[in-house]
């Protein structure tokens, strides 16, 4: 593992071989297999593949709540995997992250206002008429009706409650946001809005996002790159573009094949190209495209 060697012009993210093992006693599990990439400020790089492919493992190893232990995680040059806790604190208005269920990542006994302080408090010096106006502003921004300071958790829906820890993340003005799995306990109309929202804030924020999903289809129209990963090895990564256009790896094919769409004529098209690679056939008559499909 690498020690701190800050550049001026180092990316803003840089995980390189990155291995990660679980252990439990005497057995250990390795979740992530070396793997590599690079983001840049104001990108958005997505990680994509099943259940169990090792995406959340690589968000948390970058959080600093999973093992590195192999490889390094820099973050503008600095290694994050041998930070001292003190320096990662400091970080932590750089650094942040939107959870699958925001219902279990808010706290229910506080309400909206009091939630959207917290990150102000730890971070920034401001008046408390600052802090009062930074809040109203980023529920605003958020979609919500200002009023919201006001309630708790359980009086939102599900896709509102996902906009609160949106908004609590963004409110300390982050560089970096791992997005893990976002949308994906959202009703599919509520999905397109969330995921509207994130790239409308993440263009005039200016922010880069690790955006992890299981499905292809959701980090489609944010994603600037894509890592393809699979049993925690990364079977296929660049420019989202190039990848949409002619994946070249059976997994990425697969992949693309089962994200949803609204056609039902594309989507029968899917289901055989499903249907044929499950059967063993990795080399489909045409490259699926989703152009074409
Ligand atoms: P994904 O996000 O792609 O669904 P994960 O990163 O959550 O995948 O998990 C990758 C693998 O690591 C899975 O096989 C999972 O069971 C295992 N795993 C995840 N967290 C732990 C843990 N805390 N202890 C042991 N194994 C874990």
């Amino acid at each position: 593992m690498s020690t701190t060697t800050r550049t001026n012009d180092a990316p803003l993210l840089e995980v390189t071989d990155l291995v990660v093992d679980y252990r439990n006693g005497r057995r250990s599990y390795r979740a992530v297999r070396g793997v590599s990439f690079k983001l840049e400020r104001g990108r958005t790089m997505g990680l994509v593949g099943e259940s169990g492919s090792g995406k959340s493992t690589i968000g948390r190893a970058i959080l600093g709540l999973a093992p590195v232990t192999d490889g390094s995680v820099r973050f503008r040059g600095d290694e994050l995997a041998t930070m001292k806790r003190s320096q990662r604190r400091a970080l932590s208005d750089q650094i942040q992250v939107i959870f699958q269920d925001p219902y279990s990542s808010l706290d229910i006994t506080k309400t909206i206002g009091y939630t959207l302080a917290e990150p102000l408090n730890h971070h920034e010096r401001l008046t408390r008429e600052q802090t009062h106006q930074r809040i109203r502003d980023m529920v605003r921004r958020v979609g919500l009706p200002e009023e919201s300071i006001h309630r708790y958790p359980a009086q939102f829906s599900g896709g509102q409650r996902q906009r609160i820890a949106i908004a609590r993340a963004l409110i300390g003005n982050p560089t970096f946001v791992v997005c893990d799995e976002p949308v994906s306990a959202l009703d599919l109309s509520i999905q397109a809005e969330v995921m509207n929202l994130l790239a409308e804030l993440q263009k005039s924020m200016g922010l880069a996002l690790l955006f992890i999903s299981h499905d292809l289809s959701v980090v489609r129209h944010i994603s600037d790159d894509l890592v393809v990963l699979k049993d925690g090895l990364a079977v296929e990564q660049g420019s989202a573009e190039d990848m949409y256009a002619n994946p070249s790896h059976p997994y990425t094919q697969s992949l693309l094949a089962a994200s949803p769409v609204p056609d039902p004529q594309a989507q029968a098209e899917r289901r055989r190209l499903r249907q044929a690679a499950a059967a063993g056939s990795h080399a489909p008559t045409q490259t699926p495209t989703l152009e074409r499909i």
